[in-house]
Parts: C-alpha cells; structure tokens; sequence
C-alpha cells in the first residue's frame, strides 16, 4: 500500500487528509481498474456514480451550484484526481472532465449559466467537454480558426474541434471559437453548445491507446444564442488559460496517482518474485531502481502540491504548475517502465496493472501543453522575472 506521509505535509489542512482516506476507502469498495468494455457505457455509469457519491461536488465551485466549496480548491481536486488514478484511470478521467469541461461556466460564467449547468455536473446527470484544440491548432492554440461570427441575438460557428474528450457522449461542450476582435490570442471567445444543436455534429471517434471517449467535432453554420457567450467577446484565450491553471497542476496529481500505484505494484512484485534463490527485491539492482522510483515520487508530489498549495493562496501559478506537469508525467512515465520491466513477460500481458498504466500514462505527457511547451512555459518565466529585475 502506498505511503500516505504526504498527507502531513504543511500544504494541507486537515479536511485534505480526511477528503483522501474517504475517498480511497470509497473508491475500494467501488471502482476497479476493469470496467465494461463499451467505454462510453463505463465514463456514463462512472459520473454518475461519482456524482451521487458527492465527489463531483469536488470539481465546481459555489455552494449554490451544489458545489462542496465557494472556491475552487486545488489541493483538494489533485487529492481526488491522484486517488482515482491510483485505482482507475478511467475513473480519473470521467472525474477530470466534468471539471475541465465547466471549468470555464465556474470561473467566468453568468448567474444563468451556472445555475442551468454547474448543479447537473455536480450530480453527475451532464456530462461536460472542453473543445480547445483544432487539425491545426494544437500546442500553438491561437492558430486556431474555428469562427463565431454575430448574427443580431445569435453566433454563427463553422470550423472544427478535435482531440475532444467526452466528444459524443457530452451533453454539452464549452468551445473556443475566432471571434476576430483582435488578430490572434485576442480575438478568441468561449461559447457552451449542447449537445444535439443543430449544425454541430460529431465528424469522428477517435480510438487510443488508453481508451476513454474522444472525438473530432464539426460546426456547419451552428447558430447558438448569444447568451451562450462566457465572459467578454474576445477573452475566449484568458478564459482558456485560467481554466487550464486549475486543471494542468491536476494533470501532474493524476500522473502521480498512476506512479504511486505503480510503484506499489512494483513492490509486490519485488518482494514476491523468486529467483536465483532469493526474490528479486535481494537484488541492490532492484533496489537502486525502487530507490529512483520513490524520489522521483515525491520530488513530483512536492512540486505538485506546491503549485496546488499556492494556487489556493491566490498567486499566480503559470511556472510552478508548468514545473509540476513536466515533473510529473515524465516521472511517471519513467516509473510505470521501471515497474513494467520487473514483471517481465508479464508486464505486457493485456490489461494486467502495469500494462495498463503503460499505456494511460503516455497521454499525459500531450495533452494539456506537450512537455516541450512546458519547458518553453518556465524558460520565459525565468527570462520575464530576470529582464524585470534588471529594470
Ligand atoms: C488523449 C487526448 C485527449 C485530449 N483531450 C483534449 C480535450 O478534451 N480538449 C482539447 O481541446 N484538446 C484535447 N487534446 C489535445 C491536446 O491538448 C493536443 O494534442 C496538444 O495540445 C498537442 O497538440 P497537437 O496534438 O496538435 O500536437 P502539435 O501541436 O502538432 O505538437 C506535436 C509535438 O510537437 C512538440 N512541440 C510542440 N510545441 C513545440 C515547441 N514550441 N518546440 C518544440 N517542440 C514542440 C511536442 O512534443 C508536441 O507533442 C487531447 C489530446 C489527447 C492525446
């Protein structure tokens, strides 16, 4: 079982520990890392179990909205998100969605718009998408060429949307569309299209490697209300941008879910293993590697309840949640392959633990900024703080 010392950490208050052991307790008894084979069945049957449970209440913020906190609490969201890893990735990821997907309705909607759509998220009864990246605007967003164009009450869009997770399953879709207000970044606005509108179709399935729902999506002269509009025309990118402060520190929680389950699997297996008449864990080889594996664990859990810790002060967060993904994923990554290889032939069977985090960790390192824009992230971090001090 993993080491829970992390919950005594100064980055937490009291109900964070209390939140986790709940949680894990729960979610022994009711999620496993197998689930039915029709996937968008298991993320459905996932929500709403999450969200009669209350851990969706979690992923919004208001108490009016049925949300747990009137803020968002980011160490709590990365508690829960490295939890459910730890026992599904799915579960992970149908809990990740539905805050990602109203992520920008919680932070910058209106009244109306938060009342109609944050309590059915928080129940589990709507299923949320966020329809950010387009063919040809992925790590460069502000490429992106989907439009909205006003038509007197209405926006008109036309473009497409892809990589979309929760795309055909989604009741509705939070998409980031060219306004044109201004050239690039500034002429972007985000709108909330449900599912079923007229004009919106779902153009492609996509299939992964790790499963889980994903789509390209298609608008042909899709006319919405312009009510639909969150926020200002034009601050479409500024609303993206808060939205993935919040949930890119959660990536990095949900890469440390999957390491922490990987490492127990990999204690197990060391411990268990006979050998050369010793088990394998005898071996200083395999210890140097458990040793690398746990460092790495909590040298990526410090990062990431830094940036969650000072995101809940209020601060700014741009390079440390940079800094906590990057760490992160490519941590974990490296620990799932460390674990993989000490189950040896039996590490590539289908759907033993192992493979399966072999395959869900991958992702991580994409989506969310590519560690590459990571790196670019804190590198121009570094460069703005050292030309401001020099002024
Ligand atoms: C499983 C999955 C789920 C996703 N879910 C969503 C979703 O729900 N909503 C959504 O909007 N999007 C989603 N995405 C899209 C994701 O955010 C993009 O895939 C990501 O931003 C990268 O864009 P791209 O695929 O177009 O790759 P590209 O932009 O073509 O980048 C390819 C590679 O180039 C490298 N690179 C990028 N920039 C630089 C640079 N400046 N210098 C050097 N190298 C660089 C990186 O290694 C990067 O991986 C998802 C993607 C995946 C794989």
């Amino acid at each position: 079982m993993s080491d829970k010392s992390y919950l005594d950490w100064p980055f937490f208050e009291a109900q964070h520990a209390a939140l986790e052991q709940a949680l894990d307790s729960w979610a022994s008894q009711h999620i496993s890392q197998q689930h039915e084979p029709d996937v968008d069945q298991a993320c459905r049957t996932l929500v709403r179990q999450l969200g009669a449970a209350g851990w969706l209440a979690h992923a919004i913020a208001g108490s009016e909205c049925g949300a747990a906190g009137a803020t968002i609490d980011t160490r709590a969201i990365c508690l829960i998100r490295e939890t459910l890893a730890r026992h599904s990735g799915l579960a992970d990821f149908a809990f990740a969605m539905q805050g990602l997907g109203s992520g920008a309705i919680c932070l910058h909607g209106s009244a109306a718009q938060r009342a109609a759509y944050l309590p059915r998220v928080a129940r589990g009864e709507a299923i949320a998408a966020f329809a950010l990246s387009e063919p040809q605007a992925g790590s460069d967003v502000a490429a992106m060429q989907c439009a909205a164009v006003r038509d007197g009450d209405e926006y008109v869009l036309d473009g497409e949307k892809t990589w979309i997770s929760n795309g055909g399953i989604a009741d509705f879709y939070v998409v980031f569309a060219r306004t044109g207000e201004q050239p690039g970044a500034r002429g972007i606005s985000a709108f909330i299209v449900d599912a079923g509108t007229p004009g919106f179709e779902i153009a492609e399935r996509i299939e992964v490697i790790a499963p889980h729902p994903l789509a390209r999506l298609r608008f042909n002269g899709c006319r919405i209300p312009a009510s639909q509009r969150i926020g200002e025309a034009g601050q479409g990118f500024k609303v993206a941008m808060a939205t993935l402060d919040v949930f890119r520190t959660s990536v990095a929680a949900a890469a440390l879910g999957f390491a922490r389950r990987a490492l127990d699997e990999a204690m197990q297996r060391a411990t268990g293993r006979q050998m050369f008449g010793q088990v394998l864990a005898d071996f200083q080889l395999t210890q140097a590697k458990l040793a690398q594996m746990a460092t790495g664990i909590d040298a990526a859990a410090l990062l990431t309840y830094r940036a969650a810790w000072q995101r809940d002060q209020g601060r700014i967060v741009t390079k440390e949640a940079a800094m906590a993904k990057l760490t992160a994923t490519e941590t974990a990554q490296q620990v799932i392959d460390a674990a993989l290889q000490m189950f040896g032939g039996l590490g590539v069977v289908s759907e033993q633990p192992v493979e399966r985090l072999y395959r869900e960790i991958r992702a991580l390192r994409i989506y969310e900024g590519a560690t590459e824009v990571q790196q670019l992230i804190i590198a121009r971090e570094l460069l703005r703080a050292a030309k401001n001090k020099d002024m």
